[in-house]
């Protein structure tokens, strides 16, 4: 018998997968950066990479949400495996809460429970990743869609957010981007990565494109209600489903602030069966048959943690997030080599382009995100990893006084590696 190592193994197509997914997600560039850290810095990390604050105390979730797991599993009903679309109560739950701010009612039945917003993007992306397929991504972009269609095989086309114009979305791209292979639109509102909300009238703008273009608008709603700007509230696209179908994706992580409770939803909203006679229903449904789903106890809390936090928790940790991001809107303005076009009004997270032209020893997003962390332990999401070269991606949920911290060292490290006046 030959050696083992000699033998010829059959893993050819997990080299076309590792090739396939080869492009770099936001965790493995903050992986990278964190590896960089010099551990002889005695001050704390200022973690402006990614969007969690719960670690922080003024962003701990509310009591109410809290007693309502424990509830959930010391009543010991929901020990049991749930449904392949959750557990009725929750499901009905979701759907009234989601109704609250619609024209008409959702019905419980176009609810489908999931494992945070994340795995409803794994099941909709598998159920859209048919043959030739190609689904249309905003970019700047959330990478996690990216990095999902291309392990399904569903080719990605990106159509630009323009930052000259509040980082709407660009609708001649989207039209020359289409064609009869096309079969869906992404659309992340409030915006990660930008902060940026969508007025009604270019949401309706946007539906009447992608009907039109005869493909469903998929609107990733996770920041619902996420909005600070003055005159800019949340509308959701699912008040435009009499137009194009929509499939909304939420989750309680985000307006919680409990992303590791891993509670998310898909909503189908289809009023003209357009979904359901196309057969898409019916692909979800294969889906989520052999898709694992949320703990039983964590769907089981869901009508009390809907029914029992107050709107003041609410209010309050809005209120925090508002001035965070107003704090951080004004910082940036003192940092010559970062200007931030459009001051954020939604979500956690703004974006600002790099002038590389005012900087002396940095060669672009990367580099400075790489030099930032060793010299001055703060952490920076690089551009590219949203799909902006020589941009930053900046996230200004954190604790008040690290934010604050964080933008005086970045303001030391902008000056230090600034060109010397000559
Ligand atoms: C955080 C986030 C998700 C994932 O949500 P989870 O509920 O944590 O899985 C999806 N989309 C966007 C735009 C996000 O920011």
């Amino acid at each position: 018998m030959e050696g083992i190592g000699a033998k010829r193994w059959n893993f050819g197509t997990s080299n076309e997968l590792l090739v396939r997914s080869s492009s770099l997600g936001i965790r493995d560039y903050l992986t990278t950066l964190n590896s960089c850290l010099n551990g002889d810095d005695s001050r704390p990390v200022v973690p402006l990479g990614h969007g969690d604050p719960s670690p922080f105390p003024s962003f701990c979730t509310d009591q109410a949400a809290v007693e309502a797991i424990c509830d959930a599993v010391r009543s010991t009903k929901f020990n049991n495996y749930s449904s392949a679309s959750g557990v009725p109560v929750a499901r009905k739950a979701v759907a009234e809460y989601l109704s609250r701010d619609l024209s008409y009612e959702i019905s419980a039945n176009d609810v489908h429970l999931t494992a945070g917003c994340f795995q409803a993007i794994e099941i909709l992306i598998t159920a859209l990743a048919t043959p030739g397929a190609n689904i249309l991504l905003p970019r700047p972009t959330y990478p996690i869609y990216d990095s999902r269609a291309s392990l399904s095989h569903l080719e990605v086309r990106y159509f630009d957010l323009v930052p000259e114009i509040g980082w709407d979305v660009d609708l001649d791209a989207v039209e020359a981007l289409a064609d009869d292979k096309t079969v869906a639109l992404v659309l992340i509102n409030p915006c990660n990565p930008c902060g940026n909300v969508f007025s009604r009238q270019h949401l309706q703008k946007i539906a009447e494109t992608a009907y039109k273009l005869g493909i469903i608008v998929v609107a990733d709603e996770v920041y619902d209600h996420f909005t600070f700007g003055d005159d800019k509230p949340f509308v959701s696209m699912a008040e435009f489903a009499e137009i194009v179908p929509v499939i909304v994706l939420g989750a309680i992580s985000k307006r919680w602030f409990v992303p590791g409770w891993r509670l998310g939803w898909m909503v189908t909203l289809d009023p003209h069966s357009i979904l359901k006679d196309y057969g898409f229903v019916q692909s979800l449904t294969n889906v989520l048959n052999v898709s694992t789903d949320p703990a039983t106890f964590i769907q089981g809390a869901i009508p009390d943690i809907i029914g029992n936090t107050k709107e003041e928790f609410f209010s309050s940790k809005l209120e925090m997030v508002r001035k965070c991001a107003e704090i951080c809107y004004e910082e940036i303005t003192k940092i010559p080599c970062i200007t931030c076009p459009c001051k954020p009004e939604g979500s956690m997270f703004t974006m600002v382009k790099l002038n590389l032209s005012l900087l002396e020893d940095i060669s672009d997003d990367l580099d400075f995100c790489t030099k930032l962390a060793k010299e001055e332990s703060v952490i920076i999401l690089p551009g590219r990893a949203v799909g902006l070269m020589n941009w930053l991606r900046l996230t200004f949920a954190v604790e008040l006084e690290l934010l604050v911290d964080g933008f005086s060292r970045l303001k030391n490290f902008a000056q230090r590696h600034s060109k010397k006046q000559p």
